[in-house]
């Protein structure tokens, strides 16, 4: 699935948390957003994994 969000590519300097946007600019500062998903990451994995040994430690 592709992703259409963007965040702004200077949120760091211009703004307090990441602004995300539809557009290819920010809406608040008009700087260039960039697409907010560079890197590939998969939730289920890492989060199944955190997840499990969560309840592991848990349990001992
Ligand atoms: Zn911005």
């Amino acid at each position: 699935m592709k992703s259409d969000i963007r965040v702004c590519a200077d949120w760091e300097r211009e703004h307090d948390r990441p602004v995300y946007t539809l557009a290819s600019t920010c809406p608040d500062c008009g700087g260039e957003a960039v697409n907010s998903a560079p890197a590939p990451f998969s939730p289920e994995d890492s989060y199944g994994e955190y997840r499990r040994s969560l309840k592991r430690r848990r349990r001992e």
